[in-house]
């Protein structure tokens, strides 16, 4: 495709977001009479799901202990369900299983879900937890679990196939997507100003509008918009807090137990809800009995065709690495730094050995290929959503948004002028504001 001279609007990124935000613009402008999907184009430096979004997990679940993430993944989950087939959605739901410490949070999210009418079933207590465990899973053995929230709703989707049918999606509508064209800069009248032209490898394109989702590469373009690298904060103490670094890294570990999907099937022979453990409970080696940790620990996992096999993962863990220097690419599996280890794998498989007999013995199952991938963080860990430099919209979920299917759709709401109260806690002002949503105990930096 050659490159045009101008468009109207220019998306960078060819991810859940680019491509969510392509699709639904394209439906709102044909169904305002604003214009159609030819007034936008898609730009990605490699390929239709090049980035975190054609390696992730895939999780879409609601718990999140800050309300204004809950009631923005309700939405994106009903835009997942408005076709699990199309978009090789998976809805099986999701368990959030926890100990004593997590308790009180996951009382909050259980009662709150009630409130938003998103439906889930909360079990308390020791024996109840494990029988609620037991009926499900015959082999449930997890110790120090006093809580189960379990969403009945939500699931995983299947990765690259989710972004392809986003990207079938968009052409239909005819939006064009341009891959292998890389955004290298940008264009303006005035230092800070409006931006006029996306400069790329294959030459300038004006534009009225530019969207960003670039993923792991949003301090990229943050630092190519002369946006700053640290910012003031306004703590839960009142005080304000200067100079944080706007963008950290963290290395998502993730990996998959070679063994048939089938074997994870539920005492009814069904296929489970997603499963995530949090516990305090001393993990020990299902390969020489060792201590791993007596400290906090998290998993999550399931049965995965398109992984083949149990996939699923663990904390990650920040890089600590001054940010400019982090090498994102090659990203992802091609990354020389940060793909999962033997630790992990030990870890991993000892935890769900942990939570469940049939796992017992199976470290030799562990696939020992690359996985896993890093992230760009925002200083809180939760998205911004906001406009930059005028005419810029920046899509940077702090790396937990493959869920955030809804996104774009109320992104393209509000490029046709629609404000969005559910993206509004998300705005940039927010640090400076010190309007910061509440902190969890969870062990995972996005819970
Ligand atoms: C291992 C792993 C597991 C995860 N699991 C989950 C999960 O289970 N559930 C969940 O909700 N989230 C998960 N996430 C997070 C989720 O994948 C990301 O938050 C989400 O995919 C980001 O989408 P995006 O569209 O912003 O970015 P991406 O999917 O990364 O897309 C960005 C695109 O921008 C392109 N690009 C970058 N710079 C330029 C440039 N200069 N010019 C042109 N193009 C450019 C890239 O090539 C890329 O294709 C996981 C992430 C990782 C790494």
């Amino acid at each position: 495709m050659a490159i045009p001279a101008h468009v109207k609007y220019l998306i960078i990124g060819a991810g859940i977001h680019g491509l969510s935000t392509a699709y639904h613009l394209a439906q709102q402008l044909r169904a305002q009479g604003k214009g159609d999907g030819k007034d936008i184009l898609v730009v990605d430096k490699s390929g239709i799901a090049a980035g975190a979004s054609g390696i992730a997990c895939g999780v879409v679940r609601n718990n999140y202990f800050q309300p204004a993430m809950r009631e923005l993944m309700a939405h994106s989950v009903s835009v997942w369900e408005t076709d699990p087939e199309g978009y090789s959605y998976h809805p099986v739901g999701y368990m959030q299983i926890s100990p004593e410490s997590m308790h009180a949070d996951v009382a909050t999210i259980a009662q709150q879900q009630k409130d938003i009418g998103y439906e889930s079933t909360f079990i308390e207590g020791e024996k109840e937890s494990s029988d609620y465990m037991k009926n499900m899973f015959h082999d449930w053995q997890a110790q120090g679990i006093t809580s189960v929230l379990h969403e009945k709703r939500g699931g995983y989707a299947n990765n690259t196939k989710a972004i392809y049918a986003l990207a079938t999606r968009a052409e239909n509508e005819g939006v064009r997507i341009l891959t292998g064209c890389k955004v290298t800069g940008f264009k303006s009248d005035s230092a800070g100003g409006a931006i006029k032209a996306v400069e790329t490898d294959k030459g300038d394109i004006g534009c009225d509008q530019v969207v960003i989702g670039a993923g792991p590469w949003a301090k990229t373009v943050w630092d190519m918009l002369e946006l700053p690298k640290a910012i003031s904060i306004k703590g839960a103490d009142g005080q304000m807090h200067n100079n944080i670094p706007m963008w950290i890294y963290w290395s998502l570990q993730e990996g998959t137990l070679g063994v048939d999907p089938e074997l994870q099937k539920t005492n009814d022979g069904q296929f489970p809800p997603v499963i995530h453990v949090d516990s305090n409970a001393p993990l020990y080696s299902t390969y020489d009995g060792s201590l791993i940790t007596d400290k906090m620990w998290g998993i999550y996992y399931k049965p995965d065709f398109h992984f083949g096999g149990i996939q699923g993962g663990a904390a990650p863990y920040a890089i600590d690495t001054d940010p400019d220097d982090v090498a994102v690419d090659p990203y992802g599996v091609d990354s020389p730094d940060f793909v999962v280890g033997e630790d992990f794998a030990h870890m991993w498989v000892s935890a769900l050995a942990h939570c469940q007999k049939r796992f017992e013995g199976k470290f030799e199952f562990y696939k020992n290929e690359p996985s896993g991938g890093i992230g760009s963080f925002t200083p809180d860990s939760f998205p911004v959503f906001d406009v930059f430099r005028e005419n810029c919209y920046l899509i940077a979920d702090s790396n937990h948004g493959y869920k955030m299917l809804g996104v774009g759709k109320l992104v393209a709401e509000e490029l046709c002028g629609q404000k969005s109260r559910l993206l509004e806690p998300f705005r940039f002002s927010r640090y400076a504001e010190g309007k910061l949503h509440p902190v969890s105990s969870s062990p995972f930096p996005w819970s």
